[in-house]
């Protein structure tokens, strides 16, 4: 039987939604697109590699590269989280879909009866893989920046199997967004630029993720986001339309806000362990929490961060007093001038001493 064949039946054996194979060439197009944008304003790409080689040849990250195994498996699921992007309401995807690549290849040696060599990469390796399943076919890369199979949609993990086996290639789907600007029009921040272009340190998923203390103008961005941002996603034609996954047994995780605010800065409770959630630390959970909730005016929860300002981490002290005074000034006031008058880290104490007459200000007291 033809390789390429086999890879796909053993694909489906093991519930991988998508599987499709693409050579070992540089991605020509590619390089030439990023060479551009590293001279422009919205580079460099937080979390990102810089080096344009590195992300746009294949080769320098298996050396005897023949082929390239392109693997999705979608996690669509109809449970909507206000909070949280779907794709940390499931178990880690990196262990999840590794494991499943690796009874792949063995799967496909045993088949085979010969050994070759590979490597898997969920996630973890520094070149474009969303354009390496684009050239395999698994689907279009679409205005909102992310893959887009037709049946299957955008809610998609990627992993790939770098091999040194010769297999007969796939082609790309010959389909794009045609006139839609759906995932433009919704970004509410406004960080897709233009079509495939986004300014990360605009995007409230990335804001999510980001360390220190933030402007006002990124806290307002964060809106009631805990974790990444799934606007530009659901809106998708495609996502509205495509079908459940194959992988059934991906479980699933739906924790609310008031569960965030009860978080400890320093330890990530083990139910969360197996997911991609915790991948930043607990204490920039709860620090999303507490300005979710400020950004929400959220005053039920006003006592519950009272008590983060007796936390162990100044940080954490920090964005609870920050919180306070937004969702209830009046009643904050008083409390947060207790507080600075025990902070002992400077840094924040001067800061919220600011935030604290600039409030004045604004509230006319
Ligand atoms: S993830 Fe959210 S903030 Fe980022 S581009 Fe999409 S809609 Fe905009
Ligand atoms: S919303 Fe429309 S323009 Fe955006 S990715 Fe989906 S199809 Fe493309």
């Amino acid at each position: 039987m033809q390789i390429n064949k086999l890879v796909k039946e053993c694909a489906a054996e093991l519930n991988i939604d998508i599987c499709r194979v693409t050579d070992n060439q540089k991605l020509e197009t590619e390089f030439e697109i990023l060479k551009e944008r590293s001279q422009g304003q919205f580079w460099p790409q937080p979390f990102a590699n810089q080096n344009l080689e590195e992300l746009t040849t294949p080769v320098l990250h298996f050396p005897n590269l023949k082929s390239i195994i392109a693997a999705a498996v979608s996690y669509n699921h109809n449970e909507a989280n206000l909070f949280l992007s779907n794709y940390v309401t499931v178990e880690d995807y990196h262990s999840y879909l590794e494991n499943k690549l690796e009874k792949l290849a063995s799967r496909l040696q045993q088949k085979l009866n010969y050994s070759f060599n590979y490597k898997i990469f969920v996630d973890q390796a520094p070149f474009l893989e969303k354009a390496l399943a684009q050239k395999a076919g698994l689907g279009f890369i679409g205005k909102n920046t992310l893959l887009i199979n037709p049946k299957l949609g955008s809610n998609l993990f990627l992993g790939e199997i770098f091999t040194d086996l010769e297999i007969a290639v796939d082609q790309p789907l010959d389909l794009d967004c045609g006139s839609c600007r759906l995932c433009l029009e919704s970004c509410q921040v406004q960080a897709l630029k233009e079509a495939n272009l986004l300014a990360a340190e605009d995007c409230t998923a990335y804001l999510t993720q980001k360390k220190g203390i933030l402007t006002e103008s990124e806290i307002k961005k964060i809106g009631h986001h805990i974790w990444g941002c799934d606007d530009c996603k659901d809106v998708c034609p495609y996502n509205k339309k495509s079908k459940a996954s194959a992988a059934k047994k991906l479980q699933f995780f739906n924790k609310n806000l008031e569960y965030f605010l009860n978080l400890e800065s320093k330890e990530v409770p083990a139910e969360l362990d197996n997911t991609a959630v915790t991948w930043r630390g607990s204490r920039i959970l709860l620090r999303n929490a507490m300005l979710a909730a400020a950004n929400l005016k959220e005053k039920r929860f006003f006592n519950k961060i009272k008590q983060k300002l007796n936390d162990n981490s100044p940080i954490i002290r920090y964005y609870a007093a920050y919180s306070l005074l937004k969702i209830d000034f009046k009643k904050a006031k008083k409390i947060v001038k207790e507080y600075l008058n025990q902070e002992q880290n400077s840094e924040y104490k001067n800061k919220i001493k600011k935030i604290l007459v600039s409030e004045e200000d604004n509230n006319g007291s």
